[in-house]
């Protein structure tokens, strides 16, 4: 019998040194014996998931973690999601990522318009749906949905997660399907304005959606599936339909967990006893954890810390049950300092297979182990060999 592989991300775990953690980073601040264990009795080395010249950011780290050449294979982020959301896109279809936002003034406030609901978001499209001709918004998770332009072109754009607190202006779309999504975007502000999910939301103190923010449009990628390409069968965990859609367009089976929410209230241990169960019937799981990236960009270094214990929690119950091949890792850093991502190598450490000098999970631990610095794709073939 072939042994069983897992991999555990905590996305946007790996940050830097902090004053207020007198010089620690959240990583190492964190009481983590769990990923320290598997640091301590296996072995690590950095992974540079972004590949140069790519934005750094989930869908591209994530590709490439999964084995997935970002430089081949990668259209745009939409395009992923599109799959996770049962969505077939055409061969003319551009799909974009579409949050819903909180424009005040012209300055970016939120990126997630006060964390929406799902429902809420779902009334508001339904209404710009009816104003809208030549394309359409699909409800999705939150604050993140979809656009998809039938017959588009993609164009430049801008993540809102990088420009809170800026001026938009120098971030609108540019290029070829610019006046289309800034079409769309005007009409959101209209129909948005006077909306009753948001005139119940300003009641309530929340924030209120003002607007879509359309961006990462892409086609249809071209993706081999991950049983050919390594010979296992394999399944996702996420609650976030990036990863899902990603698990979609690689054959895997996509596991979803009640109460896995994308956000730092998410069940971990819940997560934790589906993964238990996936791995008794696949080859290969990925379980994915959105918590300390949501932590970072909200800038608060309690929750991030507590996000990370939180994943170190629900590692520590798989490793219970689970006795095969275990790797841990960010998909990138997520620094408290600017509040996004960056494209710095992340730390990994795998267990079951080597055993270096590395004592414990950390950015600098990762940085002295055995396996030296590697592309991003090389971490499935190294855990497979
Ligand atoms: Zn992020």
């Amino acid at each position: 019998m072939k042994e069983k592989l897992c991999i555990i991300l905590g996305d946007g775990m790996a940050d830097e040194p902090l004053a207020e953690l007198s010089g620690l980073t959240p990583l190492e601040a964190a009481h983590t014996p769990n990923m320290d264990y598997i640091a301590l009795e296996g072995a690590m080395g950095l992974l540079k998931t972004v590949p140069d010249g790519f934005a750094p950011g989930s869908d591209i780290a994530n590709l490439s973690v999964l084995g997935y050449d970002p430089t081949v294979c990668y259209t745009g982020r939409g395009a992923l999601e599109a799959a996770s959301m049962g969505i077939s896109l055409g061969d003319d279809d551009v799909a974009y990522r579409c949050n819903l936002v909180t424009i005040e003034n012209d300055i970016l406030d939120d990126f997630n318009a006060g964390h929406i609901t799902s429902e809420e978001g779902a009334q508001l499209l339904a209404s710009l749906n009816n104003h809208l001709s030549g394309m359409v918004c699909h409800p999705g998770i939150s604050y993140r949905n979809l656009l998809i332009i039938p017959g588009g072109h993609g164009c430049e754009s801008t993540p809102p997660h990088d420009i809170t607190g800026q001026s938009i202006g120098n971030y609108l779309p540019k290029g070829a399907d610019a006046e289309r999504l800034l079409d769309a975007m005007r009409i959101s502000t209209e129909v948005f304005a006077t909306h009753p999910v948001n005139l119940d939301r300003v009641k309530k103190g929340k924030k209120p959606a003002t607007s879509i923010w359309p961006w990462s449009g892409g086609k249809r990628p071209e993706m081999r599936s991950f049983q050919v390409m390594t010979g296992l069968t394999g399944g996702i965990i996420s609650a976030v339909d990036l990863l899902n859609g990603i698990g979609t367009y690689a054959g895997m089976e996509i596991i979803k967990v009640p109460g896995a929410t994308g956000f730092i209230d998410t069940d971990y241990q819940a997560k934790a006893r589906y993964a238990i169960e996936a791995l008794k019937r696949l080859d290969f799981l990925f379980i994915h954890v959105e918590a300390p990236d949501e932590a970072g960009h909200m800038g608060s270094i309690e929750e991030k810390v507590k996000a990370i214990e939180r994943v170190d929690e629900m590692i520590g119950t798989i490793m219970k049950e689970f006795n095969g091949r275990i790797a841990v890792l960010p998909d990138h850093p997520t620094p408290i300092r600017i509040k996004t991502h960056t494209a710095e190598p992340v730390p990994f450490a795998i267990l079951g297979k080597d055993k270096d000098d590395t004592t414990r999970f950390s950015e600098k631990e990762g940085a002295k182990g055995m396996y030296g610095l590697l592309a991003g794709t090389d971490l499935i073939p190294l855990l497979i060999s």
